[in-house]
């Protein structure tokens, strides 16, 4: 079978060169003698891996000495816990700005932990978006503001972002290494792997390095940043395999290079996004149109039933993944980094030919 145009949400499409290399390279890792699921995460093989990847994120994100680089497990789902757990202490209020599915998740984690200020809400908003600056009710002194800089299951993504006295947190998953990003804006971005990064099984934590001494000691160790910066996130054996692919994919992204990289996400999305804007209502994009994910494209049909006709005929065809999140239905094209510009070519003319025949 030929590989399949695969619009998952993550874990999602990976560069094919990447995925050659780790084929190749599986049973014996080049002057190793072994394969790298074997090695030692204490020796010389790994340990080449895990410093490169280090190095590639702090080169292409342009980090300073400021900034600590974590690769940890757990997902964001373990970020949602580890950040208040580190960065709310006893007293303090942190700021969420609720835009969708994945903030919610983290707002609900936090309260568990301590005293959450819902800082704007606009989950329930149809069509879905991204609140303005000035509809932010921030609390001063707060610990820190936590964003979702892009809504996988809703398709919506924050273009700017606002200024804030207290830290910056942001969950970055679905759209880390999508554009270009001043980190020095953010006191903290975590994100899974799965979708710009690598496979699923290793998170990457760019924390600025004083945010890690407030972590109270009432945190048990494996769960406090400061013990992975102090280990350089090997205080625990790390997902070496994961690891590995996630430094493959890097070398492609330092290849490619993130201003094309953003440049191709722009004019891939801004073809869907055209495809539905022509179709005079019988595609209907679900986000408003200045928030629009170049991510993860959200779209209805008329019904349910031609939205299940669609999926049906897309997957014959060769698109997999387009069912939209078990939360919310309708159709959802996740286009990420190494997503093919051929495959958006392949879905625009399977899109139109659809509604030729059903519109
Ligand atoms: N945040 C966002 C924005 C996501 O898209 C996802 C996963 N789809 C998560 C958090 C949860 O990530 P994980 O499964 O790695 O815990």
């Amino acid at each position: 079978m030929p590989r399949v145009f695969n619009f998952s949400a993550g874990p999602a499409t990976l560069p094919l060169e990447v995925l050659m290399q780790a084929q190749q390279e599986l049973v014996e890792y080049p002057g190793a003698g072994l394969s790298i699921l074997e090695a030692s995460h204490r020796g010389k093989v790994y340990d080449a891996i895990h410093s490169e990847t280090i190095a590639s994120l702090r080169e292409i994100l342009r980090l300073n000495e400021d900034y600590a680089v974590l690769l940890l497990q757990g997902g964001a789902s373990g970020q949602f816990a580890m950040v208040p757990l580190n960065l709310l202490p006893p007293g303090q209020i942190a700021d969420y700005i609720h835009t969708g599915a994945w903030a919610d998740k983290a707002v609900k984690e936090a309260q568990i932990v301590g005293r959450v200020n819902v800082a704007a809400d606009t989950s329930h908003d149809v069509p879905s978006r991204i609140p303005s600056a000035s509809e932010l009710t921030l609390t001063p002194g707060a610990a820190y503001v936590h964003l979702t800089s892009n809504e996988t299951i809703s398709g919506i993504q924050w273009k700017t972002f606002p200024q804030t006295e207290a830290p910056l947190v942001a969950d970055m998953s679905s759209d880390i290494l999508s554009r270009p990003l001043d980190v020095k804006a953010f006191g903290l971005i975590y994100a899974g792997a799965q979708k710009n990064l690598g496979p699923a099984g290793v998170t990457l934590v760019v924390i600025r390095k004083d945010l890690a001494d407030r972590a109270p000691t009432t945190v048990p160790a494996i769960f406090r940043y400061r013990t992975h910066m102090a280990e350089n996130s090997l205080y625990h054996t790390p997902p070496c395999f994961a690891t590995y692919l996630m430094m493959l994919v890097l070398r492609w992204v330092k290849r490619v290079g993130l201003e094309t990289l953003y440049r191709r996400n722009r004019e891939k999305a801004a073809k869907l996004y055209a495809a539905l804007d022509g179709s005079s209502g019988f595609y209907r994009g679900t986000a408003s149109p200045d928030c629009r994910s170049d991510m993860n494209v959200t779209f209805r049909l008329p019904t349910e039933t031609l939205e299940q006709k669609f999926l049906t005929e897309a997957e014959k065809a060769g698109f997999t993944g387009l069912k939209g999140h078990r939360s919310v239905g309708g159709v959802r094209a996740s286009i990420y980094n190494a997503f093919p510009e051929e495959g958006i070519d392949a879905l625009v003319s399977f899109m139109r030919d659809f509604m030729r025949r059903w519109g």
